[in-house]
């Protein structure tokens, strides 16, 4: 059998798909500061009309426009592999099959909204969008999307990334964007963290704050989000509905899905598409899979909470861990968030996906594994899920168990290499769940019902 199941260029999907339509209850709606529904024109300070149609609605298919098509064909469809290699490695007989968006020119899923974000943007006549960046996936995805829809990106870059990965910072640069290290005094809410503890290493929740701020404050400028939100979800479902035709050109379906989850994107891409089958009867596990140090969906609570450090954002109801938690400086920045997705986060309180947390060590050894047997280094964020498939894969030895089991290689860790030289030099460690430093966040939660 084949190691790479490739679709041609005609084959891409021509819509997403809304999981909205699929949930057996409605999402609960994001909040203002009253406590009353946003209405959707108060979020037009930030994004386009289309971007805000897709984020309330619940049509089941939502076209991709032909422009961004044609941008997203410079590395879609991506490919599927069987990870023949490593399943001979741990001697079990499960079937693993991966999907590599790592092959896209930022290295990871997120072009995938990037680039209908800033068309939506270009359309709608915005000159510039601002953003915020952890460990600087995203932003060099946007400052992609930017340059090849012609529009100005400003990045703010969580200080503790800025400085250990420069040359993320020279790919944006690349790419035509200004980054700057955040919290910056060039924003009131950057001034203010400064004021408290200027050597505050930053955080997404203040990076957020402060991309939020300046977009709100400007007419040419909107603002930009990589992860959490609905219209960005539907955006990577293109990665779930590409793996099941690729799939389904070898016969095969999977009976665990496993993605990282940091605000749940790349998960939602890959498995709402399957979700749409198992809200039809079918059976199939899919699992979540975040850090032990921010364990939102396994440690969290299901609450309204703001999106960022400031309060700026709407309340949304989420997993969290509390909007002003800084979770531990771990080298799977993308998965440093404190709340996630509100459509991932109903679909876990309701019982319909799963979700599991996992210590840094383990998921370095994965990430060495999978290098070793299939060639391509993971990004730390990535090896979550390959630590969790192995978890499972090695349960299906013991069970004889020929279980197939699919997960997300969200992007590759070429400029990661400082973790795992960490992780080789035994520098690098766990961290025990912040049991305290998360119940002082979540006292803080917005006081709403
Ligand atoms: C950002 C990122 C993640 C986590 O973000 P999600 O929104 O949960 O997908 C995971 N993997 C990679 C490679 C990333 O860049």
């Amino acid at each position: 059998m084949d190691t790479k199941i490739l679709l041609a260029e005609s084959d891409m999907p021509t819509h997403w798909y809304n999981v909205v339509a699929d949930m057996p209850t409605p999402p609960s709606p994001p909040l203002g500061p009253d406590g009353q529904p946003v209405d959707p024109a108060m979020l037009s300070a930030i994004f386009p009309e289309a971007i805000i149609q897709q984020e309330i609605s619940s049509e089941r298919w939502i076209e991709i426009p032909k422009p961004v098509r044609e941008a997203l064909y410079l590395w879609r469809p991506s490919p599927l592999y069987r990870a023949h290699r490593l399943e001979k490695k741990l001697g079990t007989p499960a079937k693993i099959y991966y999907k590599n968006e790592s092959i896209s020119p930022a290295g990871s899923h997120k072009p995938n909204t990037a680039i209908p974000q800033a068309y939506y943007n270009k359309q709608a006549g915005i000159k510039r969008l601002t953003t915020e960046t952890g460990a600087g996936q995203w932003g060099c995805s946007l400052s992609l999307a930017g340059q090849i829809f012609g529009l100005d990106v400003r990045v703010y870059m969580v200080k503790v990334s800025y400085e250990q990965k420069p040359y993320r910072r020279s790919m944006m640069k690349t790419w035509g964007a200004e980054v700057f290290a955040s919290p910056t005094n060039m924003t009131e809410a950057g001034r203010n963290v400064l004021a408290k503890d200027p050597d505050s290493p930053g955080s997404l929740g203040i990076a957020i704050s402060e991309a939020v701020e300046e977009a709100a404050g400007r007419e040419d400028t909107n603002y930009s989000l990589g992860s959490v939100l609905n219209h960005v979800l539907l955006h990577q479902t293109i990665i779930g509905e590409e793996a099941k035709k690729q799939l389904a050109m070898v016969g095969d379906y999977p009976d665990t899905v496993f993605a990282p989850c940091g605000g749940g994107s790349n998960f939602g891409g890959i498995a709402f598409p399957f979700f749409a089958d198992k809200a039809a009867g079918k059976a199939i596990e899919l699992v979540a899979v975040e850090p032990t140090s921010c364990p939102t969906l396994t440690k969290g609570t299901y609450a309204y909470d703001y999106g960022d450090v400031a309060g700026l954002t709407p309340i949304m109801k989420m997993y969290t861990l509390g909007h002003d938690f800084m979770p531990p400086g771990i080298h799977a920045g993308g998965l440093r968030y404190h709340g996630d997705s509100p459509l991932v986060s109903q679909l876990h309180h309701e019982g319909l996906i799963s979700a599991v947390a996992i210590p840094q060590l383990e998921t370095f050894q994965a990430g060495v594994l999978f290098a070793q047997s299939e060639g391509i280094v993971p990004a730390p964020e990535s090896t979550h899920a390959i630590a969790a498939t192995i978890r499972e894969a090695k349960r299906c030895i013991d069970t004889g168990e020929n279980k197939t089991l699919l997960f997300n290689l969200s992007g590759h860790g070429h400029f990661d290499m400082t973790a795992y030289d960490r992780f080789f030099d035994g520098s690098l460690e766990d961290f025990e769940y912040p049991e305290e430093a998360i119940k002082a966040s979540l006292a803080h939660l917005p006081n709403i019902g």
